[in-house]
């Protein structure tokens, strides 16, 4: 019998928003997996590396140049026959690495029963029939945009920032702040229902606003930003929770504006919670939860899908009547977005690996599609064992170098180099560097019977 260990070799985009040429990490992972005439152009950006079975962008086993489709539909046993027919013989995760040099469209993913209806009635722009909640692990420093701030802020920038409350109009703006006055941190039912509906008419009156009112409001806007930063102060009454200082929201602005002038997405930014992760931190996006990608190196995980609604900072279709009408209009401190890691209890550290602090954690977002496990080996000779799992597993290297075995099947691991596991196999990451951390991802799936099977519904 094949051994389940098999080196991918996978395709990156090249979307506007990519760094450039060597820059990008997702371009130098695609040209470590050896993608045949793959090299990189100095001026091209690279957005987006894919590891999955995704028509639109499949993975190969560098081998045989097989698609890993062709191989796990050929045989059930790689992902478990049960994920096999759960998921039409598809994996269910799509994992990706995104290089970051200028925002990603405001955006949200439809819920599975929203994305069917998309699909039907549009297929071009929704190619999926599939929800698509995401989860993102920085690499390097990252700077986003997720879900909507407290109320108290957005009431504040109302009141600070001119051009804003220009934009929204004074109505709208009184409106919402009576409505919501008093009542921006009540829990209970009816209360955040009520404030969520002052939300949804606020936030839809400022993505109505005519291109003409939005290009005079910008110019005020990042006159603001240049003259008096101060006023993007968040409220003083929770300066300790504020993830950034006015200073570097105006700076932000002024950036943003320099990549898509006069968008309305330079207005959304005081809806939406402004977060930063280091290397390691992570944060995961629900169904119809709005979010944007500012900066930075990470790894996505998503369930198998390529359903986006669009709604600013960016040049290709926008739908903001779906957008505006399919939120949550959830509203937390971004803390609340961040996902914690936790031990990974199936897998064996050796006394090496203890010995040098090494580690394995998992982040485990609460639906059936995936989870990821990061392992960081600090020595040469650190190994990490994970057990068997009832279903498929894809790892990745984002730094250092080492092996990866399988029964009687060992690679080499490098920098970018991408494997996938199948099902019920035990696999031996081990590190042969002192220079450098050896870490990987692997992005899995497994069904356990206790996920929230009522995510996306
Ligand atoms: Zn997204």
């Amino acid at each position: 019998m094949q051994v389940p260990l098999f080196r991918l070799q996978c395709g990156v985009n090249s979307y506007d928003w990519g760094k450039i040429g060597h820059e990008s990490t997702a371009a130098k992972y695609a040209a470590t997996t050896a993608v045949p005439n793959f090299s990189i152009e100095a001026e091209k950006p690279y957005a987006e590396l894919w590891m999955g079975t995704h028509p639109s962008l499949p993975s190969k086993d560098l081998e045989t140049q097989r698609t890993l489709l062709d191989l796990v539909q050929d045989n059930l046993a790689l992902m478990s026959t049960e994920i096999s027919h759960r998921y039409g013989g598809k994996l269910p995760f799509l994992f990706k690495v995104l290089s970051i040099r200028k925002a990603l469209s405001i955006q949200a993913h439809p819920n599975k029963k929203l994305a069917e209806q998309l699909h039907a009635r549009d297929p071009r722009n929704y190619p999926d029939d599939n929800h698509k909640p995401e989860m993102t692990i920085a690499i390097t420093p990252f700077e986003g945009l997720c879900g909507f701030r407290p109320l108290a802020e957005i009431t504040h920038f109302l009141q600070t920032v001119k051009p804003l409350r220009a934009l929204v109009g004074d109505q709208a703006a009184s409106e919402f702040e009576q409505t919501v006055k008093g009542s921006e941190e009540a829990e209970d039912e009816s209360t955040v229902q009520k404030n969520k509906e002052a939300l949804r008419k606020l936030f839809t009156s400022l993505m109505e606003s005519s291109p003409e009112d939005i290009e005079a409001a910008s110019k005020d806007l990042i006159a603001a930003a240049e003259s008096s930063p101060a006023s993007f102060a968040v409220s003083s009454s929770s300066p300790d929770k504020t993830p950034s200082n006015p200073e570097e929201l105006a700076a932000i602005t002024v950036r943003l504006n320099g990549q898509f002038p006069n968008d309305i997405g330079l207005f959304v930014f005081f809806f939406l919670n402004f977060v930063t992760l280091e290397p390691g931190e992570a944060m995961f996006l629900k169904a119809d939860d709005i979010h944007a990608y500012i900066s930075g190196d990470i790894i996505e995980c998503m369930a198998a899908s390529d359903n986006v609604v669009r709604a600013g900072f960016t040049p290709k279709f926008k739908d903001v009547n779906t957008l505006t009408s399919m939120l949550t209009y959830s509203y937390a401190p971004i803390e609340e977005q961040k996902l914690a890691p936790t031990d990974y209890p199936y897998v064996l550290l050796n006394a090496r690996a203890y010995s040098s602090a090494s580690s394995s954690v998992l982040y485990d977002p609460p639906i059936e599609e995936f989870s990821v496990v990061k392992t960081d080996l600090n020595r040469s000779g650190a190994k990490a064992t994970f057990d068997g799992i009832p279903g498929p597993s894809i790892f990745i290297c984002t730094g250092g170098e080492g092996k990866i075995t399988v029964a009687d099947k060992t690679e080499v691991v490098k920098e970018g180099y991408v494997f996938f596991v199948g099902a019920t196999a035990e696999c031996i990451v081990e590190s042969t560097s002192d220079n450098s951390v050896f870490t990987t991802y692997k992005a899995f799936c497994e069904l356990t019977g206790t996920e929230d099977l009522a995510n996306g519904q």
